[in-house]
């Protein structure tokens, strides 16, 4: 039988022996070997630290960006070859879309960001921090690529998005990644490792995959590596434990079993739409993936009395699945990823019968169409019903890892919370009410233990992402049972994978390391107006000081004019006893008018094309008739844009894009006394030198 290939220290390597057979979970019938024997997992490691590191670690954000866009257009124009083999894993097109095109989306959304971060190999992370009465010294947080590798040991429902999810994130952080698939599908997992690495996007070293066992890799891991694992709680615990995690202090993510629940709000009568979405939300849940997500909805919580509406509803929904060989398009559920998962969920309804009966499905018959159900690892849809969901322990503590949930009944909002916490963690979950104050009760009241909740009403259905789907901007994980993790949610993802240090020094010194300007930092004073000089001339810390503006009463009743301002604290005949001011006080954004007034250099074309923003506005002082004020101007952060296609949505000059940046600028605002009046961070967009349009 062809062996799958092992790809480690920039080759494709068999693993010795016959290695372990994988089936067509739809046939049965064997369709290649995986064996990882004989592997060097110590020199895999070392690989991916020597060669993979350094090459992605001297990238910037912006660089390592574009290289992960690069590489989701690839894979999009290869993904018909990943879902003609994604169906010998049981999976229908959706089933398929989510795992292949819902990967290959989280390495755009995760090159997206590459805009919120800097053309910079490291970042900043919050806000500066006094230090000192003299403003000397100060401290900031820096955040640096760690100098390992991310070994991610996947489970084997999603063997391209389990994959793509996480490595997007630490390739955005510049760490390389060790992948280990479960092996059941790792068939899928090792066709795309394969495109990848064809379309030589990534560094040498930057992946490297390993299909079969992990050995002995988890005892070569130290403390600038990150281990991720996704699967059951008890290999979780166990790799967990492993003396070289503990001993090393090796960062480790778990994913684990999850107990999600959905629930149904007290308001929500038969005929209301929300019923509908509710019964439609749950049937979609058993059912896609025949209920192999890690998200799936395992508790289904009703108000005692529409559990038999509810029951009734959706015995009929689950009725009307038409179960079979994926490739047929009648198909919506196929088959379990493989015959030891059938039998696993078997035995684990077993389990959950302890306390619960089956009132839809079966766990030995199931009806096929294009398939043999005795060769395919075909499973019905199993909805089990247990009236003591207070009492009984087995569906809060039991999870069939396929179509299978069970529906309780609940008194009151409290009691859902109660019973959704006795799940002790999940991923997610998801109250479907047409109440605010309902909905508030059980967010507020279940979020400590859940990860994730999607609050479904009407409003909102059909725009929806629904119950299972984990989104690549939003953190994915839960507390206790789930494995205490917290994967993707943004910025917040690639955090995992670097160091994050507290810097202490002068603003100057923080300045000089970080290129990002800090308040008190000594400014480079220069003749040439900054808004004279091209994004590539510009140096952080450029800086001018303007003159002074005399602030009069009639300005101030002026701008309340023509702005229509007519706020009592800016009109000269307020009586100001009682308010927060001594007189007529100048707006805020009057002021700001005002500096850009005076710092704004621009009767002639200059390089800066637009203002596109303020961040950051304080008025920390009132300034009142009589009062003058000045601006200190300070070039605080530069990032280089990349040239875009014609949209109409950006900036174009006579109907192309042209070189240019975005330039942050430090505005702070003085009075007479020297004393600042307010803040801002104004941003514009420069120019590049090298553009021929003007
Ligand atoms: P599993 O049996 O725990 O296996 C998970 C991974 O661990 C596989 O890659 C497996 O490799 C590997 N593994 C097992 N023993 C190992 C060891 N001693 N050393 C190193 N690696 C080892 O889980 P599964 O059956 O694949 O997945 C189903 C479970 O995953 C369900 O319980 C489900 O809830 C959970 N899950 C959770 C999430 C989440 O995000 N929370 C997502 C998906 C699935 P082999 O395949 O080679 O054994």
């Amino acid at each position: 039988m062809q062996k799958l290939g092992n790809y480690i220290t920039g080759k494709w390597i068999e693993g010795d022996g016959e290695g372990q057979l994988l089936y067509n979970a739809v046939n049965g019938i064997p369709i290649v070997a995986a064996s990882s024997e004989g592997l060097d997992f110590a020199a895999i490691l070392q690989f991916a630290r020597e060669k993979g590191n350094p090459a992605l670690r001297k990238m910037t954000f912006q660089e390592r960006g574009r290289m992960l866009r690069a590489l989701a257009q690839h894979l999009m124009q290869h993904k018909e070859k990943f879902y003609s083999i994604s169906y010998q894993s049981g999976a229908t097109r959706i089933d398929s879309w989510i795992d292949i095109e819902g990967g290959i989306g989280n390495l755009f959304s995760n090159a997206s960001l590459r805009r919120k971060l800097p053309d910079e190999t490291f970042c900043l992370d919050g806000d500066p921090i006094t230090l000192s009465k003299g403003n000397s010294f100060m401290g900031h947080h820096i955040l640096v690529p760690k100098e390992g590798v991310a070994v991610h040991i996947n489970a084997y429902n999603f063997p391209i998005w389990g994959m793509l999810e996480k490595i997007a994130v630490n390739l955005l952080a510049g760490v390389p990644a060790v992948v280990k698939p479960a092996t059941v599908t790792s068939y899928l997992t090792e066709a795309v490792v394969r495109e990848i690495i064809l379309s030589k996007i990534l560094p040498d070293g930057a992946l490297q995959l390993i299909c079969g066992s992990a050995g002995d890799l988890l005892s070569h891991v130290n403390s600038q590596d990150v281990v991720t694992f996704t699967g059951s709680a008890s290999t979780g615990l166990k790799l967990k434990s492993n003396p070289t995690i503990l001993g090393e202090s090796v960062p480790f993510n778990m994913e684990a079993d999850s107990l999600n629940c959905m629930v149904l709000g007290t308001d929500v009568e038969p005929g209301m739409p929300e019923w509908e979405i509710f019964i439609k939300e749950v049937k979609k849940e058993m059912t896609v993936k025949a209920g192999q997500k890690c998200t799936a909805v395992r508790r289904i919580f009703v108000p005692e009395n529409k559990i038999e509406d509810v029951s009734n509803a959706l015995i009929t929904a689950l009725e009307n699945t038409i179960i079979g060989n994926p490739l047929n398009e009648k198909v919506r559920m196929g088959s379990l990823a493989g015959e030891g998962q059938r039998l696993e969920v078997r035995n684990q309804v077993q389990k959950l019968l302890a306390s619960s009966q089956i009132i839809y499905g079966s766990l030995t018959d199931v009806a096929v169409i294009d398939a043999d159900e005795k060769v395919g690892a075909f499973l019905s849809p199993i909805l089990l019903l247990n009236n003591h969901p207070l009492t009984a322990e087995e569906p809060h503590n039991v999870e069939a890892f396929g179509p299978v949930s069970t529906i309780m009944p609940y008194k009151n909002i409290e009691e859902a919370i109660y019973l959704s916490k006795k799940g002790k963690g999940s991923l997610c979950s998801s109250i479907i009410t047409a109440s605010h104050k309902n909905a508030k009760e059980y967010v507020l009241g279940a979020a400590t233990h859940h990860g994730r909740i999607l609050v479904l009403n009407n409003e909102c259905a059909k725009e929806s992402t629904g119950h299972g789907s984990p989104l690549p901007l939003l953190v994915h994980g839960g507390p206790g049972r789930a494995g205490g993790g917290e994967e993707m949610g943004g910025l917040r993802g690639i955090k995992h994978y670097l160091q994050r240090t507290a810097i202490q020094g002068s603003p100057t010194m923080i300045t000089a390391i970080s290129n990002v300007y800090q308040p008190h930092a000594t400014g480079n004073i220069d003749t040439i107006h900054p808004f004279k000089k091209h994004f590539e001339q510009l140096n952080i810390g450029d800086q001018i000081v303007t003159e002074k503006r005399l602030i009069t009463s009639e300005d101030i009743t002026r701008f309340a004019d023509l702005s229509g301002d007519h706020f009592y604290a800016h009109l000269i005949n307020t009586d100001f006893n009682g308010t927060m001011f001594e007189q007529q006080v100048a707006h805020g954004y009057f002021i700001m008018s005002a500096a850009a007034g005076l710092f704004v250099e621009g009767y002639e074309k200059n390089p800066v094309l637009l203002n596109y923003g303020i961040d950051e506005l304080r008025f920390t002082k009132p300034v009142y008739p009589g009062n003058s004020i000045y601006i200190r101007f300070t070039c605080k952060e530069k990032t280089a844009q990349e040239m875009k296609e014609p949209s109409p949505d950006i900036a174009f000059v006579k109907g192309q894009d042209i070189p240019k940046g975005i330039v942050k600028w430090y505005v702070e605002i003085f009075d007479e006394s020297d004393e600042i009046t307010g803040v801002a961070t104004i941003l514009t967009m420069v120019q590049m030198k090298n553009s021929n349009v003007n």
